[in-house]
């Protein structure tokens, strides 16, 4: 997918950095996609139908009729304190004691992976991420020029045992999604959790645990965070874009204190605050429980059009081709038989008004092009039946 670059046209000098930028290939098809007629399993957006609208609104008139003069000022980097109790109190049930001290809030985890990159990493740097891994994360990390180092995955994720010495030797740090991992939809199992922990107890790199799908497995029986099991040696980025909504921009770093101040000294720099009016919004509305009702109502929805995509792949997807059987979030991963590539697929299924994503960007190098990525969270169950009928037939025709 060719990306239109026009900064040759400028008459200014740009940076190096912002010579090496690229756009996110999903940005581009999204774009595409946009079209109506287009039955997209593209997006990694979150359901609208999922938005509380009516809890947003209330919260909202609240907050502007009762504390509008500092919900509308200038406010601390660390982030309003309240909603950073919130945090640590709802962190500290699993047994470990999560002070408000380590929460800083941020404009969306994103941010926290952007701020990460920041203090962590030097050009150069060996950074340690899984094979696949989220785009977004590279894109965020790709900024401070580290040099990726893959670790080796399976179908339950993350293969501890890969990280030996010479495989993790000068990283910076290890990034790593244990729930539902976009791309992939694998949940890292309980033991490979404590051996990551464990290994972090004693590594001379923090293991970042980027965490916004975790509420939304299907049974409703979360595993404990690894934050839980090494909550000194483990920064977990936390994020209400998946439980609440993506346009408030709420995310969240749990840290040790003593990276937690470089954090807020770079974010300072950057955006001096995460907006104090959406913060207090957040609070408003999650301080009473309401996550307790709203979060299975979520993973219900998500859990029955998971099953509907489930289905028509057996139904439709001729031999050679695989999925795994995500157990909560928002993907499926699907591989091809070697000779298709994905790429030219999306080419070829956008012009019959199917799209998804294909696997190739999500690797930070060695990129398997015969892999791709399906969301079923925006797109109702007969069109999602309609879809994947559409793409096996295309599948089909290129074996
Ligand atoms: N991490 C992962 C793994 C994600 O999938 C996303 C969003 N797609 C983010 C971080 C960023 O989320 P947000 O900034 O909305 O919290």
């Amino acid at each position: 997918m060719t990306q239109p670059d026009f900064s040759a046209a400028l008459p200014w000098q740009l940076s190096e950095r912002a010579r090496k930028l690229t756009s996110s290939a999903i940005r581009e098809i999204l774009k595409i996609t946009e079209r109506p007629e287009v039955i997209s399993f593209a997006g990694g957006l979150p359901a609208p139908a999922t938005f509380p609208v009516e809890q947003m609104r209330v919260a909202a008139e609240r907050i502007l009729r009762e504390d509008a003069s500092a919900a509308l000022q200038y406010s601390a980097t660390e982030g309003y304190l309240p909603l950073r109790e919130w945090i640590a109190r709802r962190y500290s049930s699993g047994g470990a004691q999560i002070r408000a001290s380590q929460v800083l809030i941020t404009t969306g985890s994103q941010q926290a992976l952007d701020l990460l990159g920041k203090v962590l990493i030097c050009p150069g740097s060996p950074v340690l991420v899984e094979t696949p891994t989220y785009l977004g994360a590279l894109q965020s990390f790709s900024m401070y020029e580290p040099r990726y180092v893959q670790v080796p995955t399976d179908d339950d994720g993350l293969i501890v045992s890969a990280l030996t010495p010479e495989l993790t030797a000068g990283a910076r740090l290890l990034y790593a999604q244990p729930n539902f991992q976009n791309p992939t939809g694998r949940r890292l199992p309980l033991a490979r959790r404590k051996a990551l922990a464990e290994l972090a107890q004693h590594a001379a790199f923090p293991v970042i645990e980027d965490d916004p799908y975790g509420a939304l497995d299907y049974a409703g029986e979360p595993l404990p965070t690894m934050l839980s099991m090494a909550p000194e040696r483990i920064v977990h980025l936390g994020s209400f874009s998946k439980v609440l909504a993506p346009g408030l921009r709420i995310g969240y770093i749990i840290a040790p204190e003593a990276l937690q101040f470089k954090l807020v000294q770079a974010k300072q720099a950057t955006d001096l605050h995460t907006p104090s009016f959406t913060q207090r919004i957040v609070h408003e509305v999650v301080k009473d429980g309401f996550l307790d009702t709203h979060v299975p109502a979520i993973r219900a929805l998500y859990r029955d059009q998971c099953a509907a995509m489930l289905a028509a792949l057996e139904r439709y997807m001729p031999a050679g081709v695989s999925w795994n059987r995500p157990e909560g979030g928002m993907f499926v991963w699907v591989s091809l038989p070697g000779s298709i590539d994905s790429m030219a697929l999306l080419e070829e299924a956008v012009a019959h008004n199917v799209a998804f994503v294909p696997g190739g960007p999500f690797y930070a190098s060695e990129a398997q092009a015969s892999t791709l990525r399906l969301s079923f969270v925006t797109v109702p169950p007969a069109q999602i039946d309609d879809g994947v009928a559409r793409l096996a037939k295309l599948i089909q025709a290129r074996l």
